[in-house]
């Protein structure tokens, strides 16, 4: 793996999309089980006030730079990242790749039918999928056990949970080892936008990292989420030591 600029205490790998890629691809041609983060500045305020989540992402094989503030905070330390790995871009990304290989890609989470509609998507685009399973992410106990058997069992090689942050992360750390050897991924919203259900922003608010604010002004119910925003910059500015928790 390269090098990591650490955020917040968190170690952000310095990787293009091209690498987190092929790190992925990798590790199912060794037959490894590995976990897979998407770093933004919500997150990485969570992980401030949670230290489950930050021991988590502490230990994932590999955390991207998903978010521009992540970017930002890099800039801060007279470092800089290779490029911005969002997450939905990297899911786009391994199923690309793995439409291709005939990789045994998992959906698990987002609201009923969400999941289907996001793969379904995607296979115009990308061509055949070879869909090991699906499921919603509203399960019960008894359901849960058997998501995770039918992941294990059908030989899963990439699974991609939306859960949202934490719930997605605690869910891969507790499971990852009952699952086979599969790259699991957080993507969080990545199936309502696959879905259509969410826009993401136009390329040039993207470009110039006003990301956030198209999320603000399509969906303002996240403005409470989106306090973590200034907590992030005061954090990483003002922090003793933005490294330091
Ligand atoms: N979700 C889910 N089960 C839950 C809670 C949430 O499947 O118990 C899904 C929800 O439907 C949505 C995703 O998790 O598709 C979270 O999306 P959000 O944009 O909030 O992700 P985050 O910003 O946390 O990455």
């Amino acid at each position: 793996m390269n090098d990591a600029i650490e955020i917040l205490s968190i170690p952000v790998q310095n990787v293009s999309m091209r690498e987190a890629t092929d790190f992925v691809f990798q590790c199912i041609e060794e037959g490894r089980a590995a976990s897979i983060a998407t770093a933004n500045a919500e997150m990485l305020i969570k992980a401030r006030e949670d230290e489950e989540l930050a021991r988590i992402l502490q230990d994932a094989d590999m955390v991207v730079p998903d978010g521009a503030g992540v970017l930002w905070a890099a800039e801060q330390q007279g470092k800089c990242f290779k490029e911005r790995v969002a997450g939905v871009d990297l899911a786009c990304s391994l199923m690309e790749a793995g439409a291709a290989k005939g990789t045994k890609v998992y959906f698990f989470g987002g609201a009923p039918g969400i999941a289907e509609l996001a793969a379904a998507n995607m296979e115009k685009v990308v061509g055949k999928l070879s869909v090991a399973g699906i499921h919603s992410g509203f399960f019960t106990a008894e359901e849960e056990k058997n998501i995770i058997e039918d992941i294990r069992n059908s030989g899963t090689q990439i699974l991609f949970v939306a859960l949202g942050v934490p719930k997605q992360e605690k869910w891969i750390s507790k499971h990852r080892y009952e699952l086979g050897p599969c790259v699991c991924m957080g993507v969080g919203g990545t199936f309502d936008v696959l879905a259509g259900k969410v826009c993401r922003a136009p390329a040039w608010m993207q470009k110039h990292r006003l990301e956030w604010l198209f999320r603000l002004y399509k969906e303002p119910s996240r403005a409470l989420r989106m306090l973590a925003l200034p907590k992030f910059v005061a954090a990483v500015k003002f922090g003793k030591n933005s490294g330091a928790r």
